[in-house]
């Protein structure tokens, strides 16, 4: 078993990069994803943040995830007190995906935030997904956000100095899809050679 991280900024091509890995054999997670379906209604997650936060962060019975980010985003106590609800619960999905794949699997989890996050889980391979900001920027107006969204975003992330810093493998995406495949290809092989050699 081989657990790796798939880093990258807004727009790099990560959950593209992800597909790919998971098109070749890869089990592929994604940290938002499991930090959203633990705190879906009727979980623990979602009771613990109703006690801790009150019905303002509600609508229509659901979590109010805008208000929630709004509330958080302004109080550094308020994010802290509501991390210390959801990390571990994503640690247990994420836990508990690892433990039901087969022995030989590569293990996927792409984590955004890898390096905002200070993240103190010992991955075997990181992998950073890189690409000028005046591609990615393309690519989000592309994909219907604005400039300011975009500029926002951009700004609150860290940058792809500090995520190549923390990696293994940096896959750069500047150019083709078809350019992209095939380096994703050649990190797979550096994956199951490492994956080979840990067993
Ligand atoms: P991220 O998950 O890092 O935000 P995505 O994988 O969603 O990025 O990619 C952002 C957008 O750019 C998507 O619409 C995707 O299809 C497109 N894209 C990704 N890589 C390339 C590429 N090499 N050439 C053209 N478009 C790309």
């Amino acid at each position: 078993m081989l657990i790796v991280a798939l880093t990258g900024g807004i727009g790099s091509g990560k959950s593209t990069v992800g597909q790919i890995f998971g098109d070749l054999g890869a089990i592929v997670t994604d940290s938002d994803q499991l930090a959203r379906d633990v705190v879906e209604r009727g979980t623990t997650g979602f009771d613990q943040i109703i006690a801790a936060f009150g019905d303002e962060v509600l609508k229509n019975g659901d979590l109010n995830r805008a208000a929630l980010a709004d509330l958080v985003f302004k109080d550094p106590a308020k994010r802290k007190q509501l991390e210390q609800i959801t990390h571990p619960l994503i640690r247990k999905a994420f836990a508990k995906i690892v433990e039901s794949a087969k022995g030989d699997s590569i293990v996927v989890n792409q984590i955004p935030l890898l390096v905002e996050s200070n993240h103190n889980y010992k991955f075997d391979h990181v992998i950073t997904v890189s690409a000028s900001e005046a591609v990615r920027i393309e690519r989000l107006l592309k994909r219907g956000m604005n400039l300011t969204q975009i500029q926002q975003r951009l700004q609150a992330q860290s940058n792809d100095a500090q995520r190549e810093k923390i990696s293994d493998s940096i896959i750069r995406n500047d150019n083709s899809q078809a350019d992209l495949l095939s380096d994703v290809e050649k990190v797979w092989e550096l994956l199951q050679v490492k994956n080979k050699n840990k067993s």
